[in-house]
């Protein structure tokens, strides 16, 4: 008899999953841990949405495929509230955003331009999508958007060589360097990708977490809105990842339109439709009702507190981190700092350490596609306040 595992294809546990999982072993052993690794606001989700979700709950039927037109409306108008005029007929609901770029990618089903670092799924999506990622950097300071000229060069060289390239993918704003990209910056890759024949997948979960309100926000459907898709979920700025929601908005035109009964086949053989209570709380969270857009605020003057308090404690020590500028993570290199850590030569190396001698979970630069001196840290609430619900209530009152 032969084992049927030969055949098996591997396809490996995502390293943030990873380290979740790393991390519940050493849990349930009674060690103590400290979870940096996996992305999540570390805040508890508003009593207004944990009530629609359960006046929700009997919804027991299946919905459309592209979510319920309560939520497309609510997605609608969170959209259009931020300059980009959107008819409930442009919104696909789905699982989660992850689901949904999954699709997108293989309704595109062709090769991605990835940025270099950029989150660990894109490349990954993009290899189960049957396609393979190109990888470029990106500029310095301005995480999720590859260099404008280098992309250029990159699709060039790639199609050269017999690639169908079919479109990048831009996080704005970034994970894992928690920075954001200037408007000029995006505008340029905008105009590459119009003269590349590129669409835009503008992962913008992050939107609503840029730490100073001042700032300008770059917006790829703005700049190149007939090839734009957005995508954005309630994981990070309402932290209900766990409840599996998320919503993309796709151009309007004839590609746009193309592309969406493209990614309703694929969400119609994957995932059927998105879970109608999540959808319902969903509706709600982006209709954003004023003590949701209050939380949202004070998670996000939360996040931009601890993640300066965390980097300059990073600076002191020696170690190189891009100025925080969204979301909650840290990406500090760790070049200078290779005496003090005697014999540790990689983060994929600090990483493991950190984990087996501390319980502390963190994700080695190498994983998003990137330098292997760099480390993603999330700068949970908890490092200054504490880790019980209490705490990070109180975490969500403290001043900034
Ligand atoms: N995009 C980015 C950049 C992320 O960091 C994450 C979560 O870590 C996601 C998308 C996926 O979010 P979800 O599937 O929860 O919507």
């Amino acid at each position: 008899t032969t084992d049927p595992s030969f055949s098996l294809r591997p396809v490996p546990l995502s390293p943030t999953l990873a380290v979740n999982e790393a991390l519940d072993r050493r849990r349930r052993a009674g060690a103590p841990v400290l979870p940096l690794g996996f992305g999540e606001a570390g805040i508890p989700v508003h009593p207004l949405l944990t009530e629609a979700l359960a006046s929700a709950a009997g919804r027991g039927a299946y919905g459309p495929v592209a979510g319920s037109p309560e939520l497309r409306a609510a997605a609608a108008g969170y959209w259009t509230r931020r300059d980009l005029p959107t008819d409930p007929g442009q919104v696909v609901a789905g699982p989660g955003s992850k689901a949904l770029l999954f699709g997108l990618l293989t309704a595109l089903g062709g090769d991605v331009v990835v940025p270099a670092p950029s989150w660990v799924t894109y490349a990954a999506q993009t290899a189960l999508a049957g396609a393979a990622p190109v990888r470029v950097p990106t500029p310095p300071g301005e995480g999720g958007v590859p260099d404008p000229a280098a992309l250029a060069a990159a699709v060039t060289r790639a199609r050269a060589g017999g690639r169908t390239v079919r479109a990048v993918v831009l996080t704005l704003p970034d994970n894992p360097t928690g920075t954001l990209a200037r408007p000029e910056t995006v505008s340029r890759v905008c105009a590459a990708a119009r003269d590349l024949d590129l669409a835009v997948i503008s992962d913008e979960i992050y939107g609503d977490l840029v730490h100073d309100p001042s700032s300008p926000v770059p917006r790829a459907a703005l700049c190149a809105p007939e090839r734009t898709v957005v995508t954005t979920a309630l994981s990070k700025q309402f932290a209900a990842g766990g409840w599996r929601i998320g919503v993309a908005r796709l151009p309007d035109g004839p590609f746009g339109r193309a592309l969406r009964t493209s990614l309703l086949g694929v969400g119609s053989e994957i995932w059927s439709s998105a879970p109608a209570p999540m959808q319902h709380a969903a509706a709600l969270a982006l209709s954003e009702p004023p003590e949701l857009a209050e939380r949202v605020d004070r998670s996000r003057r939360l996040h931009a507190a601890v993640a300066r308090a965390v980097a300059l404690r990073f600076r002191a020590a020696g170690a190189l981190v891009p100025e925080p500028a969204a979301a909650f993570y840290l990406y500090p290199d760790l070049e200078p700092l290779r005496d003090a850590l005697a014999g540790v030569r990689t983060g994929a190396e600090l990483a493991s350490l950190l984990l087996e001698r501390h319980g502390v979970g963190v994700l080695p630069g190498a994983v998003f596609g990137d330098d292997p001196r760099a480390l993603r840290m999330r700068v949970a609430p908890s490092l200054l306040y504490g880790a019980t619900d209490e705490h990070r209530l109180a975490a969500l009152a403290a001043p900034d």
